[in-house]
């Protein structure tokens, strides 16, 4: 079970666990969040018995999310303590949302889609098919993504059946990496936005707290790439 689909803020948990080979864990329930494409994976320690594991990476495999330790000596049916390191995650759960107010706000002016992202803990980057890309603008697009910020909205996550789902224009338009469920994640903020994402969020606007653009990028015809960094 992931525990990050349902409540973000789970720094530390207990779980079972269920497969180990060498040094990569499955467990019966777990905080991690497994790397995709967009947003990096958690890193933190699994303990067994007073003794501490480090988890390096964590990625998806065979539909099961797999915890690759710095070393073996972890079996099934070992009980684990986990905790991530929250000071990376949190950083990740801001700028994941600020991606998300960035993107509606270039959206709703101008209907851009989205045509990539990376969030990353320096800097994240979003790439939009956009034509007209004035610097001027951009920096009016930052203003408004932190005016949403300053407004401290609520940032909620609601589970709805894909044929309702579907039914919702835009729903998709981040394409973020969603985990196979019967059910779609979706990420709602208030008054502004929803997106279908398996990433992690803060709660309320506030906490992503501000946006810097650090640089702009054409990337071809109408491709054209935004870096932003947090400030705090
Ligand atoms: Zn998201």
């Amino acid at each position: 079970m992931a525990i990050y689909l349902e409540d973000s803020y789970v720094k530390d948990f207990e779980a079972d666990i269920t497969a180990a080979t060498k040094n990569y864990v499955a467990l019966d329930r777990t905080s991690f969040y497994p790397h995709s494409g967009v947003q990096p994976s958690d890193t933190g320690i699994l303990i067994n018995r007073n003794e501490k594991f480090n988890v390096l990476v964590v990625e998806v495999s065979n539909k099961e999310i797999v915890h690759i330790t710095d070393r073996a000596g972890l079996s099934k049916g070992d009980k684990v303590h986990g905790c991530i390191d929250w000071d990376r995650r949190y950083k990740f759960m801001r700028s994941h949302t600020a991606c998300h107010i960035r993107s509606a706000v270039i959206y709703r002016d101008t209907g851009a889609k989205i045509t990539g992202n990376q969030i990353d803990l320096d800097r994240s980057r979003i790439d939009f098919n956009l034509e007209n890309f004035e610097r001027d603008l951009m920096r009016n697009y930052i203003e408004e993504a932190n005016q949403i910020i300053e407004e401290d909205r609520p940032v909620r996550i609601k589970f709805t059946p894909l044929a309702e789902a579907i039914q919702i224009p835009d729903l998709m338009r981040l394409a973020i990496e969603m985990p196979e469920r019967e059910e779609t994640r979706i990420i709602e903020i208030n008054g502004l936005d929803m997106q279908a994402c398996g990433g992690t969020h803060v709660k309320r606007t506030g906490e992503v707290k501000k946006l810097l653009m650090v640089k702009t990028e054409n990337k071809g015809k109408a491709n054209r790439r935004i870096y932003f960094s947090l400030e705090g």
